[in-house]
């Protein structure tokens, strides 16, 4: 597939299908787009949060050198080729980790001084005057390389874009239209021939869904909390100041769940570092949940299923880091040598 002729058709327009189709488009290549707005995406629930280091002894991300860098020129670059005037659809931020032990502290102090780590954390002790949100808290392990992507807004940009270039059909998915072409290769989608197929379609892949996994996530908007500036603050959890001054707190990662509902137990784990007083002055302006697709492994799915058919998924809770990279891996199995 190396002409400009080659018709790609992608499945799902969640962030792994946006940031193929908006590669396609930047590259010149012709591209279709199916996707049915009737399917919960697990995008348009997402915080949107680019958080390099994760859990408590703060690990460096999966494959950071490369997905880091992608990601933080892609989208304003994708942003600036949609022409959009919202200039806080991604912004780069700083995350504060909130450190509530001397051993936790040490711990990463000394990792703060490990080659890899330098650049990205480094720790701050408590400043005695400073107000407190959590409890026990002894100081802050800053990562400056932090980034957040309103994702509901990006995809609506990129479906207006998509759309205005007629590049999408808002329908179902159903397998039983897809045929594979025996002569020429490629395949037909309701009489009409594609060179390559890419399934986006998250949870709702018939193709590789025994290796997916669901994990629900839950987050509320909040009102109530003294949380000034624009950085990220992050326990088990995080807090992200809104523009109209609520706070943004989540998500639960729940591998056990009876209905995509937010719900009382999610609030608590949530806020349940936040101090007794300031807890109960909380007020829940808004609530949701969405559903992640994830593996076993937590690592993402980048492969050819078959010829001319292709899969990008289980981006778990990394989707916004992710797309990008996996997008640009899409790219080179179906333009090898471009
Ligand atoms: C509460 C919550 C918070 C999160 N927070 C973050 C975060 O802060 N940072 C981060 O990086 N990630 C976060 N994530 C994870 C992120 O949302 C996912 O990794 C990512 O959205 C997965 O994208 P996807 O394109 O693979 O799947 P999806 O977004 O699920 O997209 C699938 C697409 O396929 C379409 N579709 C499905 N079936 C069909 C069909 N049969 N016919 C037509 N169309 C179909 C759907 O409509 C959708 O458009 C969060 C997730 C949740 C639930």
């Amino acid at each position: 597939m190396n002409d400009k002729t080659s018709h790609v058709l992608i499945l799902g327009q969640g962030l792994a299908g946006t940031c193929l189709g908006l590669r396609l488009a930047m590259a010149g290549k012709k591209f279709s787009i199916l996707s049915s707005s009737s399917h919960d995406a697990a995008s348009v629930k997402a915080a949107g949060l680019m958080n390099p280091v994760t859990g408590r002894r703060m690990a460096l991300t999966w494959k950071y050198d490369i997905i880091w860098p992608m990601a933080l020129d892609f989208y304003p670059a994708a942003l600036d080729f949609l022409k959009t005037e919202n200039k806080d659809i991604f912004t780069i931020r700083t995350i504060r980790k909130a450190l509530h032990s001397t051993e936790e502290m040490n711990f990463l102090e000394a990792k703060s001084a490990w080659a890899g780590y330098k650049d990205i954390i480094r720790i701050e002790r408590k400043n005695k005057k400073e107000e407190d949100i959590f409890e026990n808290l002894s100081g802050w392990a800053i990562c400056n390389s932090g980034a957040r992507l309103q994702v509901p807004e990006f995809l609506e940009a990129a479906r207006k874009y998509f759309s205005e270039q007629g590049n999408l059909m808002d329908e179902e998915f159903l397998p039983e239209n897809l045929s594979k072409n025996p002569n020429e290769g490629g395949w037909t989608w309701n009489g009409q021939a594609f060179d390559a197929v890419i399934s986006c379609l998250g949870l709702g892949c018939p193709w590789i869904s025994p290796e997916l996994w669901a994990v629900k996530g839950q987050l509320f908007a909040l009102e109530g909390l003294p949380l000034n500036g624009p950085d990220i603050l992050k326990t088990e959890h995080f807090l992200i100041r809104l523009q109209d001054g609520r706070v943004l707190a989540g998500s639960t990662y729940e591998r056990e769940f009876e209905n995509n509902e937010p719900d009382q137990k999610g609030f608590e784990l949530i806020t349940g570092e936040i101090i007794p007083e300031l807890r109960r002055s909380l007020k829940i302006s808004e609530s949701w949940s969405g559903i992640r697709p994830t593996t076993h492994d937590r690592r993402p799915i980048i492969r050819r299923l078959e010829e001319g058919l292709f899969a990008i998924n289980g981006m778990g809770s990394k989707g916004v880091s992710i797309a990008p990279f996996a997008a640009a891996e899409i790219m080179k199995l179906l333009f090898p040598g471009e």
